[in-house]
């Protein structure tokens, strides 16, 4: 099969920082052009808008949006209507009806959808997965603290309704325990901080439960200077199990047992690519749906106001 002919629409941090990498690495994929407003990528054709693009480069097999999700439903589906396969970053869209409504046009146009959730790739991930389907867990603690200042300096989006707020990171959080544990859980109870001036908030505390009566607490929180924690932490039958920073490392009772180099967004292009391939699309829809139930569950509390 010849390279897969791809174009990137909304050029920014995360496209320079891990796609155009990730991209240049694959011989699956060849980047053929860009749409955006303002970035552009060296030596790759640029074009502002995604119309203007699709109907330059009929040769476009494959698009990944990489705007923020309040603006990625249009191009999705202008780019699905015109029989291209799409690679959506996280969160997948701004609702959930947007996305259902994707997966219906992918499906009808024989076209891969392929909603990425890139800390599902970080290197541990597998590993704890794989400890916890033979465990007995008794309870499980998710701790993700970060200082919104260092990690998304002046990012308007993020704050605006379907920006997500200290969910853009908490998202991530949820789509490694969705993985990872071996029955699905929902909401019971939580309590979402807004600051007085913006849209999202910047903290939540969430509880979940299983069939089992499994409690699971997460606690997301975005004004954590110091130490930073992306932490999922289970007491088990056999111990208490560590997986730390993102899905890196994993320990049980204090002893690293796996970790490995970071490779997620090569993950997530191999797996596009082998999505495309197969024919098939991958789109699970649970870390947004916990996110969608924390604003319909989840009390409101404001808070100070928020200042970049
Ligand atoms: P970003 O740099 O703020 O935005 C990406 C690009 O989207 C911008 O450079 C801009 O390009 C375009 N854009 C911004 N506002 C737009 C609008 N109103 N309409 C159309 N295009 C717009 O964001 P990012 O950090 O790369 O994040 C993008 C997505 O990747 C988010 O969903 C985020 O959750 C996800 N992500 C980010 C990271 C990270 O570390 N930053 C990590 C993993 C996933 P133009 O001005 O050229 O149009």
């Amino acid at each position: 099969m010849s390279a897969i002919n791809l174009a990137i629409v909304g050029v920014g941090k995360i496209v320079r920082d891990q796609h155009l990498p990730s991209i240049a690495a694959n011989a699956d994929f060849k980047l053929v052009a860009t749409a955006s407003r303002n970035g552009t990528v060296d030596g790759v054709t640029a074009y502002t808008s995604i119309d203007d693009m699709l109907d330059a480069e009929p040769s476009i097999d494959a698009v990944s949006l990489c705007m923020p999700p309040q603006y990625r439903y249009e191009a999705a589906y202008k780019a699905l209507a015109a029989g291209k396969h799409v690679f959506l970053e996280k969160p997948p869209g701004a609702t959930l009806s947007e996305v259902a409504d994707l997966e219906d046009l992918a499906t009808k146009q024989g076209a891969t959808l392929f909603a990425s959730w890139h800390s599902r790739y970080a290197p541990a991930v597998e590993a704890t997965k794989a400890f916890l389907a033979s465990a007995e867990i008794k309870s499980v603690h998710v701790i993700w603290k970060e200082d919104v200042r260092h990690w998304h300096p002046n990012q308007e989006w993020i704050w605006q309704a379907g920006g997500l707020g200290v969910f853009d990171p908490g998202i991530n959080a949820l789509s490694i325990v969705t993985h990872i544990l071996p029955k699905a859980m929902f909401l019971v109870a939580g309590t979402l901080e807004f600051p007085e001036n913006r849209d999202s908030p910047i903290a939540a505390d969430l509880h979940f439960r299983n069939v089992d009566h499994l409690p699971v607490h997460a606690e997301f929180d975005w004004r954590q200077t110091g130490k930073q924690s992306w932490d999922i932490v289970a007491e088990t039958a056999a111990g208490q199990m560590v997986l730390s920073e993102g899905g890196s490392k994993l320990s049980v009772n204090g002893e690293l047992t796996f970790s490995a180099p970071e490779a997620e967004y090569p993950s997530l292009y191999r797996r596009f690519a082998e999505l495309i391939k197969a024919g098939t699309s991958d789109v699970d829809l649970a870390p947004l749906r916990h996110v969608a139930d924390a604003f319909m569950l989840g009390k409101r509390k404001f808070v100070e106001a928020f200042h970049d």
